[in-house]
């Protein structure tokens, strides 16, 4: 198949801005595919090689493109650049130096598909010493046969800007029709898209074997599934009566989420946008692999933790771990993280997509054995907005985001590809960062873990409530201390040890040591939460909630020219809060 056929299709298509019209060249691609070369035609359009999942890269940098512009046609660098500056585009530049070249053209051999996609292909697989040279020969032999407007589309599609601005949804449309005809078949070719994440794949079955060969498409372990999306509302009330009366609340994790796909031997991990990132978390591959022993595919959100408490942390903290290639080994170790799975896909034979969201819940939890990394995400079955509110107080103060709510109706299935009301995200209506400093009575410690065993891994703090004349805890905090710090307050503390809770604490929490409140420190933390586990400002906001400070960290400052009754006192930390409040209404 010529290679002419693909860019004069480009050419309309970029001549054009109509949805419509754009499938329609794209239709009359297809009718002149042949089918064997459908998906190689499908993944070229999308300005690849392969399913982003394969993860892929031809690795092309403008610099070199140029390189091979300039050795293509044998014009001058300079010209080539000027050209570059004067239409920003490597496209342009390609088609109007090779429009300049005179040569015997009709000695040229015609560009085919094949020769293209071939081309690129061994492009991208060309790694090691000498790639470079190797790479840029390939493409100046592309470039070598290309008339101008296939120079043009060749040179994008090697630095990864086709611009063709065609969408998933066009491509499929498509498809429809020109293998099928019936416009109402669309959905069984998107359901097709949605558990493959292929249209290559897609558009050869659809080719060879028409509709019944897409709908016989399986889930299958290895190929990931178009993640599932949630819409969001911030009323519980409406929430529950949104879902039916009664929803399955789970904690909304800060993190990255993770499909796991477990074969016999072989786990491949797939972010939220498919790509495969099995290489950047070595830890929850071990994980997986002790945890599940059966073939399945597994979606969850995966968290950083504080080694030493066990604490989760925000977003920022697992961000660090992704799209790492280097390094990893240190960076596993510095910021462990854990898994929380919330849904089952597969497992065994069974396509489980298509089972409402309780049988798949059950499911997952007879196959998951917990473990250190790998646990099931926290769940509750409610009919009650106001029970709604008090979960999202302790998921704010586990570390979480807010809540996700789900349908748990008997078509609850798994909607692959699609956002829609069976999940519910609630969020809090409002962020807002912490202004300043506070300053907090130490009242008990917790043993480190990790590598703080023997040590303290993190402390238990307290406002002061002078009214009351009683330390009301506000944090757990086990971030921001060094290692002298550490040894520093093991030392420092000793002498404040009481074997009992004391009576001016009060606390819901039980630390493992109990500390008499002496020692100050000052504390800077991401805002003021509610919190059901912290007992200061108890039921002043809201019945039985108390205020907690989010992701708190130790200054460094060692406030010993404050006595326990100097601390911030829980007025100010309410204070805070209101203003807080007020900052984000405004
Ligand atoms: P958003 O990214 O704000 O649209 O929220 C949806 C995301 O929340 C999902 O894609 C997951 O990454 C994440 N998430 C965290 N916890 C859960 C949970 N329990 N169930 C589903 N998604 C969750």
């Amino acid at each position: 198949m010529k290679y002419s056929l693909i860019s004069d299709t480009y050419e309309k298509i970029e001549a054009t801005s109509k949805r419509l019209e754009m499938t329609d060249h794209l239709v009359d691609l297809f009718n002149k595919t042949p089918n064997e070369l459908i998906d190689k035609v499908i993944y070229l359009t999308q300005g690849k090689l392969y399913p982003d999942y394969k993860g892929v890269e031809l690795g092309f940098a403008e610099k070199l493109t140029l390189k091979a512009i300039n050795i293509g046609s044998g014009r001058s660098s300079n010209e080539i650049q000027r050209i570059y500056k004067e239409t920003g585009d490597l496209g342009k530049t390609a088609e109007r130096i090779l429009s300049k070249k005179t040569q015997l053209s009709l000695l040229k051999e015609s560009l085919t598909v094949e020769k293209v996609y071939h081309t690129f292909d061994k492009i991208a697989n060309s790694t090691g010493a000498g790639a470079i040279e190797t790479k840029v020969r390939l493409l100046v032999s592309l470039f070598n046969n290309a008339t101008p407007s296939e120079a043009k589309y060749i040179a994008r599609m090697a630095v990864g800007k086709l611009r063709l601005g065609i969408a998933d949804m066009t491509i499929l449309d498509a498809l429809t029709i020109a293998y099928v005809g019936e416009k109402d078949t669309k959905k069984d070719l998107e359901r097709g898209y949605d558990i493959t994440s292929d249209l290559g794949y897609l558009a050869r079955t659809v080719a060879f074997e028409g509709i019944e060969g897409v709908n016989n498409i399986k889930v299958t372990v290895g190929r990931p599934i178009r993640p599932m999306l949630a819409e969001r509302l911030s009323d519980p009330k409406e929430i529950l009566d949104k879902l039916g009366g009664e929803g399955s609340v789970e904690y909304k994790y800060d993190g990255l989420r993770i499909q796991a796909h477990m074969d016999t031997n072989e786990v491949s991990l797939f972010s939220r946008r498919l790509e495969n990132i099995t290489d950047q978390f070595p830890d929850i591959v071990d994980s997986l692999k002790n945890s599940i022993k059966v073939k399945a595919i597994v979606e969850g959100e995966c968290v950083a933790v504080n080694p030493n408490t066990g604490e989760t942390l925000p977003f920022q903290m697992i961000s660090q771990r992704r799209g790492r290639k280097y390094e990893i080994k240190r960076v596993v170790e510095e910021i462990p993280v854990m898994l929380f799975l919330f849904d089952l896909l597969f497992f065994n034979k069974n396509d489980c997509t298509l089972s409402p969201y309780l049988k798949r819940r059950k499911k997952l939890k007879e196959i998951v054995k917990e473990n250190e990394r790998i646990k099931i995400s926290w769940q509750h079955i409610t009919k009650k907005p106001d029970e709604i509110d008090k979960f999202m107080d302790k998921a704010i103060s586990d570390g979480c985001e807010g809540l996700m709510i789900k349908s748990v109706d008997s078509d609850s299935i798994y909607k692959a590809g699609a956002r829609g009301w069976a999940w519910i995200k609630y969020k809090r209506g409002y962020k807002a960062e912490m202004a300043d400093t506070v300053d907090l009575v130490v009242v008990g410690a917790f043993y480190g873990r990790g590598k703080r065993a023997g040590q303290y891994g993190a402390f238990l703090l307290a406002a002061y409530d002078d009214e009351e004349d009683i330390f009301k805890t506000v944090c757990k905090c086990g971030t921001g201390f060094t290692d002298d710090d550490l040894k520093e307050l093991l030392e420092k503390l000793n002498q404040y040890i009481i074997s009992h809770k004391h009576p001016r604490v009060d606390s819901k929490l039980d630390p493992d040591v109990w500390l008499n409140p002496s020692l100050v420190l000052e504390v800077m933390g991401d805002e003021i939460t509610l919190s059901p586990i912290h007992t200061a400002c108890t039921s002043v906001i809201r019945a039985e909630s108390g205020l907690a400070i989010r992701f708190p960290r130790f200054t460094g400052n060692y406030r010993t020219d404050k006595s326990a009754e100097d601390a911030t006192s829980t007025k100010e930390i309410l204070e805070m809060y209101r203003k807080q409040l007020k900052k984000i209404s405004k």
